[in-house]
């Protein structure tokens, strides 16, 4: 479910968006696209801050938003909005649902979305749909084994 492509440092990709949206590539802007792909559990700006302020002492909370805005506008990193609380990042472009742990707050990825045509909804006169966005709550597993 988590790709976790531990490949060399591919940075060709990440400055070819960044370009493609006329920003360049900096130090602070790669170093905030690693933090997001190391580990794909969703964090909050201010746990992508804490993160890069590992590696790079002297980046700012500013610049961390900064980076994030960027990052978003090339679309290499999309933002998830919880129902309540605030808005957390993911680096997975594919096509998927996030599930939300009511008990522990963790999103996690599942690599299925429901498509307008498979979804049964009826509509009010003249909508159309385009796509759906599930948001899907529940128990992770460790959290659920712990219910038990
Ligand atoms: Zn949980
Ligand atoms: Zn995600």
């Amino acid at each position: 479910m988590l790709t976790h492509s531990k490949s060399a440092k591919s940075d060709g990709p990440l400055t070819e968006a960044l370009a493609h949206s006329g920003l360049r590539l900096t130090p602070q802007r790669q170093q905030v696209h690693e933090v997001l792909r190391e580990k794909m559990d969703h964090p909050t700006a201010d746990q992508v801050f804490m993160r890069a302020k590992h590696k790079m002492p002297e980046i700012s909370m500013a610049t961390v938003y900064n980076c994030l805005d960027a990052l978003v506008t090339c679309g290499l990193v999309r933002q998830v909005t919880l129902d309540r609380g605030a808005t957390r990042y993911c680096p997975n472009m594919q096509d998927h649902s996030h599930f939300y742990c009511d008990e522990c707050g963790s999103v996690y990825d599942i690599l299925q979305t429901i498509s307008p045509e498979d979804a049964d909804i009826k509509l009010p006169r003249g909508f159309r749909l385009k796509n759906i966005e599930t948001n899907l709550h529940g128990l992770c597993p460790d959290c659920a084994a712990k219910a038990k």
